[in-house]
């Protein structure tokens, strides 16, 4: 009776041990169990200028983009913008801008043809599923500044056809689509009626219309005109840090009621205030997350690096770091489904509505 007891005391202890261990995962392993599950996507990088130009002389650190380092860092996907400095609205800065855009372009499709064991373009969510499943990466194409449209509309569909899935209206001047945000003068009052049919010839193709860069009337114009929801790829909250660049609570809030998402920038001058920028870390991205949750919710919120365009922190320096921001929000208590949504879910729901709404026009 004694020895049986003991016996059934052990047993019971063995079995406490047991399942306390297994329902304690460590917060390494719930960071690497969800970038397993999860998708992952990143919606602006800026590669393309330094595969055009490795010793470029620019403003922004480079280096922190790369098939290994989206492996490294469990990033699933990540756009990489054709990206353009606007020049003067007539025929011949133009025709430059097509001819750079297309150059960046066959660079960006060329990296993808020689790094093919890491990753390829994609053009679908479905081609992205299928290229996770593989054990790769995915290089989505985007135009930050259409200004390569010059004021062409078949042009929209030049660059589907090329692979692009987003384009980002603007970047800091104004061009023949819409009013860039860093610009005091109000060249369309907003978008251009050329602006407007561009955003039309997108949605009836399928391909994310981005407004990160626009000015504030072009942003709620362009959710208004929009038959499917938009996003900022790479923006921060004005009510955080007090610039143009960043976004108003009235855009945050017209971007969410129409589905869309704010995908946070890594950029520390967006994030935080001078003159310490070397500083920047998590702890200010966070701050502007948790007040874009507390404004609109959890399912309008995403990130968007402008990785060797100006992104990075202390403690999220590349892409090969990501983990540290998924770590983060495991620590401030997020659960699974909310890391799910701000790593891509959200961003899914609205390629997947730009993709329904194509697939209804065809
Ligand atoms: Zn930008």
């Amino acid at each position: 009776m004694q020895k049986r007891r003991f016996y059934s005391v052990a047993l019971l202890l063995l079995v406490t041990l047991f399942s306390t261990g297994c329902a304690e995962e460590t917060v390494e392993a719930r960071v690497e169990r969800l970038h397993k599950k999860m998708f992952t996507i990143d919606t602006h990088s800026d590669f393309s200028m330094w595969l055009e130009n490795p010793d470029g002389d620019y403003d922004v650190k480079g280096g922190q983009v790369s098939f290994q380092q989206m492996h490294d860092g469990g990033l699933d996907a990540a756009f990489f913008a054709a990206y353009q400095d606007q020049g003067p609205i007539d025929p011949e800065f133009h025709r430059f801008a097509r001819e750079y855009a297309d150059t960046l372009i066959l660079l960006l499709k060329q990296y993808a043809e020689q790094n093919s064991e890491l990753g390829a373009i994609a053009t679908s969510i479905k081609e992205m599923k299928a290229l996770k499943k593989a054990g790769k990466v995915s290089l989505f194409l985007s135009i930050e500044n259409a200004c390569c449209l010059g004021d062409s509309l078949p042009l929209v569909q030049y660059y589907y056809d090329q692979g692009v899935r987003m384009i980002g209206l603007t970047h800091n001047g104004n061009n023949a689509i819409a009013d860039a945000g860093t610009t005091k003068i109000k060249l369309h009052e907003g978008l251009s009626d050329f602006g407007k049919a561009a955003i039309a010839e997108m949605n009836r193709l399928g391909i994310v219309v981005d407004l990160s860069h626009a000015s504030r009337d072009a942003t709620l114009q362009a959710v208004q005109v929009s038959k499917t929801p938009i996003i900022a790829s790479h923006s921060c909250v004005f009510a955080v840090r007090e610039l143009s660049r960043n976004l108003t609570d009235e855009e945050i809030v017209a971007i969410a009621e129409k589905g869309g998402v704010v995908h946070l920038a890594l950029d520390a001058w967006l994030l935080r205030y001078g003159p310490d920028y070397s500083a920047a870390s998590l702890d200010d991205f966070m701050k502007h997350l948790h007040y874009l949750i507390d404004l609109v919710g959890i399912d309008h919120v995403g990130v968007g690096s402008d990785f060797d365009g100006g992104g990075g922190l202390v403690d999220c320096k590349d892409m090969s770091e990501y983990h540290n921001l998924t770590k983060r929000l495991v620590e401030e208590g997020f659960s699974d489904e909310d890391i799910i949504k701000i790593w891509g879910g959200n961003f899914l729901r609205v390629f997947e509505e730009v993709e329904r709404y194509a697939a209804e026009q065809r």
